[in-house]
């Protein structure tokens, strides 16, 4: 059914930082305040298995963004930190952005907070189908908006914006926010606002503190005040969309780029962190509401992927991702409205690094070719979700099969175009892990 432009709904996708499966109300956090967004969570459907297609910033973005597995075109590493003089780096002008697709259905489009998917001004969000901008090109910046080098600067549209305008970015990210919806809200828009909260450095401003005082470990009091940060700042903007008389027809979605960051996140039950292929690295926090279209309080509980914002959000917008070859995820509404009781997806893949980790999500079982553990895991995530119990060893013909899934799915995937530290971190973080697990041992016991 074609949607009349004055009925398409606004979108808006709230992407956090490196935030954990538990660090928020609606998956259990009981530490964190986050009435805002478990509030809007329980307007709409929460995904009890929402998968990010990477377990670190640049690709997994890349891949929520085009919609395609982000190997497709090589884009599986961060970029390497002197990006910004390359334009080849990072994704192609050729890939179609969700943008894209959304301006054709008449959206007015805006990226705000972090890109960290082309650092070359060649690469930017007002060249990939966004009509505004205001954000920082890089993967992490200080919250005070102080510029150091061209990827951790604030730019409005290309232009650097002055120290004078900025406070703390989150709510700087907030309060940018809020004026695109006043200045748009006439019309269909979207919205890309990823906020570098609660990523690395731990910087919070006294407002944010006070609602995590109760916290007494201090790392995890001020990244709670991050994560608490982006809560206020989304209640801000769901209340500017109920002044404005649109909240009915917005459609929200939240999720964070990958799983918590090894320091002060809590992935918990989930195993591993950001970087891994363990769920603690891929499975995130993720939610979609939209009053109009979705009942309220709904858990859709088969796996689904960032990959399928793309071809759900333009069918809702009225386009059709039928005629979007290239796209790799689903439109999930039917499988949400259960007029479609299968699920959206045969077999998930993840791969980093050009394969020197990879994943496959088949049914019950999940394949992980881990460097970190320098062996090939199996898990039947149905029976074991929290993967305690590697069953490799007992099931040779699944490891074949899932093995075979991931060389033909691969072998529709470029080379990485690039490299980034990541792969030598991995190996270098199991290390430490054993040498600290080595020096909690009796003496006598450490060089077993
Ligand atoms: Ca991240």
């Amino acid at each position: 059914m074609k949607v009349k432009k004055k009925e398409k709904p606004n979108i808006i996708i709230i992407l956090t930082d490196d935030q954990g499966w538990a660090d928020v109300g609606f998956n259990g956090a009981t530490d964190i305040p986050t009435q805002n967004l478990d509030r809007i969570a329980k307007e709409g459907v929460v995904f009890s298995k929402g998968y990010v297609s990477h377990p670190y910033c640049s690709p997994s973005r890349a891949g929520l963004l085009t919609g395609r597995y982000q190997a497709r075109f090589g884009h599986d590493c961060n970029m390497p930190y002197e990006g910004e003089n390359d334009d080849t780096i990072g994704t192609p002008l050729s890939e179609k952005m969700i943008s894209e697709a959304l301006k054709e259905q008449g959206y007015t489009t805006s990226a705000i907070g972090k890109w960290h998917v082309g650092d070359h001004p060649n690469l930017h969000p007002n060249k990939q189908g966004f009509d505004h901008w205001f954000g920082f090109p890089g993967g992490a910046m200080n919250f005070w908006g102080i510029p150091n080098g061209p990827l951790r600067t604030i730019y409005r549209n290309g232009k650097e914006v002055s120290q004078e305008e900025l406070s703390y970015l989150t709510d700087d990210f907030t309060n940018e926010a809020i004026e695109f919806i006043n200045k748009n809200d006439k019309k269909p828009f979207f919205m890309y606002l990823a906020y570098n909260a609660p990523h690395a450095p731990d910087h919070a401003t006294k407002q944010y503190l006070e609602n995590t005082k109760h916290i007494e470990y201090a790392g995890r009091n001020i990244y709670g005040a991050m994560v608490n940060a982006v809560d206020v700042g989304v209640g801000r903007i769901d209340s500017t969309l109920k002044a404005k008389g649109i909240k009915d027809n917005t459609v929200i979605v939240f999720l964070s780029d990958n799983g918590g960051r090894l320091e002060h996140a809590d992935n918990r039950p989930n195993r591993g962190h950001k970087g891994m292929l363990f769920e603690g690295g891929i499975k995130v926090p993720f939610f979609i509401s939209w009053p109009k279209g979705l009942k309220e309080n709904q858990v859709y509980n088969n796996p689904i992927s960032s990959l399928d914002l793309f071809p759900t959000l333009l069918n809702i917008a009225g386009g059709n991702s039928e005629l979007e070859n290239q796209l790799d995820g689903k439109d999930l509404i039917p499988y949400i409205n259960k007029t479609n009781t299968d699920k959206p997806h045969e077999a998930l893949f993840w791969r980093s690094s050009g394969g020197f980790e990879y994943a496959v999500r088949k049914g019950n079982y999940k394949l992980y070719k881990s460097a970190y553990k320098e062996k090939t895991l199996l898990f039947d995530l149905e029976k074991d979700p929290k993967e305690r119990y590697d069953i490799s060893d007992t099931n040779s013909n699944i490891i074949k099969e899932l093995e075979e899934d991931y060389k033909l799915w691969d072998s529709n995937n470029l080379d990485p175009g690039w490299f980034d530290p990541h792969a030598e971190n991995v190996i270098k973080e199991e290390q430490k892990l054993n040498k600290t697990k080595r020096n909690s041992l009796h003496p006598k016991l450490r060089n077993q």
